[in-house]
């Protein structure tokens, strides 16, 4: 008797340790989320058996796409299922963030396209949200026919402490590195960023064929701002327009401050005919802002130069050129206007 729980014991031990050294090995690829989840899926059908899981890592980055990566690896559900179990969980998870866009990338398996499995043929179900600081870090889904037995239970205990620490450090990594690349006053993405996107979206455009258009903003006689009411206020205008921004680009996001006045938004999936009509529109909008603070207070109005990523166009920054072309017509033209490179 005394000898069998020492040879238990001692399993248990072992594969405790397993564990934690194929949680350890995952370290390399927290910042490849798709790698990620299969390696930690691999672990999963490793220790216990499923007909389907899916996790999500939450980005700090509030705008960013939602994906929820699934393992089938019983090839055995059908699409209903798997939205069913998308919505469940995102219900839940939105509790604790605003949810966009979510995207479903299939890690392992496939879906079937006839099925009886439903949720309630499921003999263990686990739906689990880590959170970190009051902050959500990802979240979990197991569903399984088979039930678990005590001693996958207590494997699955082991799993899920290694994928809560695996959910914080790679929230933090997320968060770190989107830090690095946000301009502090404005709260918008730096100079830095954008050149290294751009370079990115340009030649991936190249590659699939799809368009994007640039918009670079640039405050008109900003100077007389700062003039009249000071450093500070200006800031505070800045700022303030940066608010509006963002809001206004909530699903894309990809607003970033390129110089001290000049903002420019990168629209993707968007041909500079389809461009024009938010860009003017907000133009306007900002035109009609008051902005007020203390005892001060002000309008503004902005000019706006937008350029397509032509086909004629053989490296980035002919690009920016372009928009700088066109940033300086509609100054030329009186400003508080939008003008287009062609
Ligand atoms: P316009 O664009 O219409 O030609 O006139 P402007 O006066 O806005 O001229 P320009 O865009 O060349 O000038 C930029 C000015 O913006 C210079 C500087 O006083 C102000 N500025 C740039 N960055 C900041 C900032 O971070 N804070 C404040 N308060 N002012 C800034
Ligand atoms: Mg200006
Ligand atoms: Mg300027």
């Amino acid at each position: 008797m005394e000898k069998e729980k020492l040879t238990k014991d001692l399993k248990e031990v072992i594969v405790n340790t397993d564990i934690l050294e194929e949680f350890k090995e995952l370290f390399d690829s927290l910042n490849h989320e798709d790698v990620l989840s299969a390696n930690i899926f691999k672990i999963f059908k490793k220790y216990f058996s499923y007909d389907i899981s899916g996790l999500f890592f939450n980005n700090s980055d509030e705008s960013s796409r939602n994906v929820f990566y699934l393992s089938i690896p019983k090839n055995n559900i059908n699409l209903e299922l798997t939205d069913k179990i998308r919505d469940t969980f995102f219900d839940e998870a939105e509790k604790y963030k605003r949810i966009n866009e979510i995207q479903c990338n299939l890690s392992d398996g496939d879906v079937k396209e006839k099925s009886d499995i439903t949720v309630e043929k499921f003999k263990h179900t686990e739906l689990l949200m880590f959170k970190y600081n009051e902050k959500l870090t990802g979240g979990l889904y197991i569903g399984s026919t088979k039930k678990f037995t005590k001693e996958k239970k207590s494997i699955l205990k082991i799993i899920l402490h290694e994928l809560e620490v695996i959910f914080k450090l790679k929230y933090l990594f997320n968060e770190q590195a989107l830090h690095a690349f946000k301009d502090p006053m404005t709260g918008l993405y730096n100079r830095q960023l954008f050149d290294s996107n751009l370079e990115n979206e340009f030649y991936r455009a190249r590659r699939y064929i799809f368009n994007f258009t640039l918009a670079m903003l640039d405050i008109d006689y900003f100077s007389k701002i700062n003039e009249s009411y000071g450093k500070e206020f200006g800031d505070f205008v800045l700022t303030e327009l940066s608010n509006i921004l963002k809001l206004v680009f909530r699903k894309t996001d990809l607003v970033y401050r390129y110089g001290g006045e000049e903002i420019i938004i990168f629209l993707p999936s968007t041909p500079i005919t389809k461009a024009l009509i938010p860009i003017e529109r907000l133009r306007a909008k900002i035109g009609e802002h008051v902005f007020e603070k203390d005892d001060k207070k002000t309008n503004i109005t902005v000019s706006v130069g937008l350029c397509a990523n032509y086909s004629k166009f053989t490296e980035p920054n002919q690009l920016l050129d372009g928009v700088g072309t066109a940033l300086t017509r509609a100054k030329e033209r009186g400003r508080n206007k939008v003008d287009i490179f062609e």
